[in-house]
């Protein structure tokens, strides 16, 4: 069967939302239309009913309390309202109450620009380096934690290489010393088992699109017990969300953010394993074939569903263009004018050309088999084609192939 061009294959991007989740959503932007704060008739009722429905299938996912779910646009204001939150209101109070946030090198940039942003306006921020398998090491940790220290922010997978955290161990040194603990979860929360309990999190930001959900809605997980979260609110008016989060609700995108949650649960276990083999297979089909090729990120803490190479002797845009049927991601960035590395890649010590020739593949829900070999032949067809094109490969190729 041939397959249909282009690929997706850059789930850690975004996701197709799942039919199933928009047909829940459907109903919402049309006959039940009303607002969920209307408390005197039955298009409020109905609303607000669904909104708490979809409170549940959240908390359900990562064992939390349904009342300790905060609706947001995003993950990138669940992460905002998560660390402002906690730090605006000590800062206000003076540094003797404590103004330092620990955090990692190769956070989403929704967490390092608000640590950046903190940081002008008197926060102090440590920003902790990764291993080369991208992992963060506790005893680094443990050593960079003050009497001042009020906010641990480590997001539990990362969205380049799919490296997983040792979120339990993180939470467990947190709560030791009494500090709060936020994660940024938006790529972990329905891949992989999440659970505030065990994990001991305190604040836990999520994003629908992520997960098959649609754009532009998201949550924050706050806890109400051992210890209550405080935040102080980032947008005022109205106290929707018990304060912290003013704004009339996003009843269709919560009611597909909750209904993309239920299925996770429900299909988590089975999808993981499914994409696992296929992404094993996409590896092994392209390095058993290809030399000079290299993982980035451990393999053993990692997504079921991200894998990250870097292939030495070809230029990243050439390659991107080379495959141009199939959708992924390069590692480099474009920030502002200028092409740079990821920074990310960068953090695990990574140089600058192989950033550059680094490919992102994202599997997601909808991948099939055709497709994984269909990609890893053009893959290896093209790094093939273009070190052919480069004298300068020629030179570094291993003897025994020249
Ligand atoms: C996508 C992503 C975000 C941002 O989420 P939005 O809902 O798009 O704002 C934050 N953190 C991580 C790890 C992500 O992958």
């Amino acid at each position: 069967m041939a397959v249909k061009l282009p690929i997706y294959m850059d789930n850690q991007a975004t996701t197709a939302v799942d039919p199933r989740v928009l047909e829940a959503m459907l109903p919402y932007f049309t006959e039940k239309f009303g607002n969920a704060a209307s408390r005197n008739h039955e298009f409020g009722w109905k609303a607000e009913e669904a909104v708490e429905n979809a409170r549940g299938q959240i908390a359900r996912l990562i064992r939390a309390n349904p009342r300790e779910i905060v609706f947001t646009s995003g993950a990138t204001e669940s992460d905002n309202l998560a660390i402002k939150g906690v730090a605006d209101p000590l800062r206000e109070k003076g540094r003797e109450s404590g103004n330092h946030i620990i955090t990692q090198a190769t956070e989403h940039k929704a967490v390092l620009d608000v640590c950046k942003r903190l940081e002008k306006s008197g926060s102090d921020v440590t920003y902790l380096p990764v291993s080369a398998d991208g992992l963060i090491d506790l005893d680094d940790l443990r050593r960079a934690i003050t009497p001042k220290t009020i906010l641990i922010s480590i997001m539990y997978a990362n969205n380049e290489i799919g490296v997983i955290q040792p979120i339990a161990e993180i939470g467990k040194i947190a709560k030791e010393k009494k500090i709060l603990f936020h994660v940024d979860a938006v790529q972990a929360v329905g891949k992989i088992p999440v659970d505030v309990q065990k994990d001991g999190i305190d604040l836990l930001s999520i994003s629908a699109h992520k997960i098959y959900g649609p754009k532009g809605v998201g949550a924050l997980y706050v806890r109400r017990k051992d210890p209550r979260v405080e935040l102080s609110a980032m947008i005022d008016g109205g106290g929707h969300e018990r304060g912290m989060r003013s704004g009339t609700l996003n009843v269709p995108g919560i009611v597909g953010l909750g209904k993309a949650c239920e299925i996770c649960l429900k299909e988590m276990q089975e999808e993981s394993e499914r994409l696992r083999l296929l992404r094993d297979k996409l590896k092994h089909s392209i390095m058993s074939r290809l030399y000079g090729t290299a993982i980035n990120g451990s393999m053993d803490q990692r997504l079921p569903n991200n894998l990250n190479l870097s292939f030495s002797g070809v230029e990243g845009d050439a390659l991107l263009m080379g495959i141009n049927d199939v959708a992924v991601s390069s590692g480099s960035a474009c920030t502002s004018a200028m092409i740079e590395p990821s920074y990310v890649l960068r953090a695990l010590g990574v140089s600058e050309d192989l950033a550059h020739s680094s490919i992102r593949f994202g599997l997601g829900r909808f991948n099939t088999e055709e497709e994984v070999d269909y990609v890893a032949d053009r893959v290896v067809e093209t790094v093939k084609r273009l070190r052919e094109l480069s004298p300068l490969y020629e030179a570094a190729k291993p003897r025994a192939t020249r």
